[in-house]
C-alpha cells in the first residue's frame, strides 16, 4: 500500500513539475553549470526497508556541489572528532552561502560547515597531512560506499570551471589563512574543495548515499548513531543557507542543497530522498526541488516535527 503511494506520489509530482514555467535560474557563476538544461527534473526515494522509487530524469548525473559538504563533514569529524568545532561553528549563518563579511566580523571562524568558508575548513581538515589525491579518494570513496555504487565520479570540467572563476572562494580561503585557520596552502585546499564539489551523481545514487543519515536497517553503517543525529541537526539548521528557516517551515525535514540544483532530504528512520531541478531560487536552493519536497512531505505525512 505505502510503496504504491510513494511511486504514485513521485509520478504525480514529476508530471506537475514538467508544466511549471517559472523554474528558477541555473547557477551561472560556474560557467559549466550555466549550460545545464533547466527543464530537467528527477526525484528518488530509498526507504529504510531498502526499496527504491524513482521518477523523471533519475538516471541523469548532476553536480552535487554543496551536498558533498555533508559527507566531507562526516569524514572530518571522523578524523578529528569534536576538535573540529574549534575551527568552525554550528550556528545558522543568516547570510549568503559565499558571504565574506561575517567571516571578517567573526575573526576567521566560519559560522557552520555548510557555508562555503566552513566547508573550505572541513575540506582542509580532511586534506591535512596528505596529498589532495588521497583526500579526494577518501571523499569519493565515502560517497561510493554510502551509495553502494562505484560508478560515482568527479566531473573534471566542472571542477576546472569553478577553479578558473572561483575568485570569491579564493578570497575566503586566503582570509581563513590570514586568521591561521587553514592547515594547508590555500590553493591546495581550494583545489580539493572544488573537486569534491564537482562530484557527479544521479538522484538514485544520491538517495542511496543518504541511507546512513536515516539510520537505515539496510545499507552501510558509516557513522555512529549520535553523530548521525548531529549531522541531521546541522542539515536542519544550516542546510539551506539563508533559506534554512523557510525550508524547515515548508518541508520540515533535515536537508542539504547544492547550487547544481540537487537536494538531499532525510526522514529519520523512514526514508532518504534526493531531488534535482537545476533552477535555483534567490538563496541558491533548487526552486522546484523545494516545491517537490514540500508536496511529498505533506502527502506522505513525513516531518520531524
Ligand atoms: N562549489 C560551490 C561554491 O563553492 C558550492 C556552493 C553550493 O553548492 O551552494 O560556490
Amino acid at each position: 500500500m505505502i510503496p504504491n503511494r510513494i511511486q504514485t506520489c513521485l509520478d504525480q509530482i514529476t508530471k506537475d513539475m514538467a508544466t511549471r514555467a517559472d523554474r528558477g535560474v541555473v547557477a551561472d557563476y560556474i560557467p559549466e553549470l550555466a549550460q545545464i538544461d533547466p527543464h530537467q527534473f528527477a526525484i528518488s526515494v530509498v526507504t529504510a526497508e531498502g526499496q527504491t522509487y524513482c521518477a523523471g530524469d533519475c538516471q541523469v548525473g548532476f553536480s552535487a556541489q554543496s551536498i558533498t559538504k555533508v559527507f566531507t563533514l562526516a569524514i572530518a569529524l571522523g578524523r578529528s572528532g569534536d576538535q573540529l568545532w574549534q575551527r568552525v561553528g554550528r550556528e545558522p549563518s543568516g547570510t549568503a552561502f559565499n558571504s565574506i563579511v561575517q567571516l571578517e566580523n567573526e575573526n576567521g571562524r566560519p559560522r557552520n560547515p555548510f557555508m562555503n568558508a566552513g566547508a573550505i575548513v572541513t575540506t582542509d581538515e580532511v586534506l591535512a597531512g596528505r596529498e589532495p589525491k588521497q583526500a579526494l579518494a577518501e571523499i569519493v570513496g565515502f560517497v561510493q560506499a554510502a551509495a553502494g555504487d562505484n560508478d560515482i565520479h568527479i566531473n573534471e570540467s566542472v571542477a576546472r570551471s569553478e577553479q578558473a572563476h572561483g575568485h570569491r572562494n579564493f578570497a575566503l580561503a586566503h582570509f581563513l589563512a590570514d586568521h591561521s585557520n587553514l592547515k594547508n596552502a590555500p590553493e591546495m585546499t581550494l583545489g580539493t574543495y572544488f573537486h569534491q564539489c564537482a562530484i557527479e551523481l544521479t538522484t538514485q545514487q544520491l538517495a542511496r548515499a543518504g541511507r546512513f543519515l536515516m539510520g537505515a536497517k539496510h545499507g552501510p553503517r558509516l557513522v555512529a548513531k549520535p553523530r548521525v543525529r548531529r549531522l541531521n541537526a546541522m542539515m536542519m539548521t544550516c542546510g539551506h543557507y539563508d533559506g534554512s528557516g523557510e525550508f524547515a517551515f515548508r518541508v520540515g525535514l533535515p536537508a542539504k542543497s547544492g547550487v547544481g540544483g540537487g537536494i538531499l532530504a532525510i526522514v529519520p528512520g523512514v526514508a532518504s530522498i534526493a531531488v534535482w531541478s537545476p533552477g535555483l531560487d534567490h538563496n541558491g536552493n533548487s526552486k522546484l526541488g523545494t516545491e517537490a519536497l514540500e508536496r511529498l512531505a505533506h502527502e506522505m505525512d513525513w516531518s520531524v516535527f
